[in-house]
């Protein structure tokens, strides 16, 4: 259930082309984020925490996990997704 709506004024920049994210941010009553969103308004880059999951969409890549999964396996894909990101800046810096 989303109680309340926020917009951060948090910025944070896309690793990728470094404009500025679109944040957004659900909290619940009890003050804990539900849910936040981050995204690239060129589409590179968007991250999603929705209720202890976490999905990130790089490129045309999509990484997810759950909070509660294996640190192993969290600290895996967290990984990939970085490479991922990386590797797209790189291909983004003209060389
Ligand atoms: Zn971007």
């Amino acid at each position: 259930m989303k109680e309340s709506m926020s917009v951060s004024n948090r910025v944070y920049n896309c690793p990728i082309c470094y404009n500025i994210l679109r944040y957004e941010c659900y909290s619940r009553v009890d003050g804990k984020v539900a849910e936040e969103t981050k995204s690239c308004p060129e589409g590179h880059f968007d991250y999603r925490y929705y209720y202890g999951y976490i999905e990130y969409y790089i490129g045309d890549k999509r990484f997810h996990w759950k909070y509660d999964d294996d640190e192993l396996l969290k600290r895996k894909r967290n990984i990939l997704a970085w490479e991922e990101v990386r590797r797209l800046r790189e291909q983004s810096g003209g060389g």
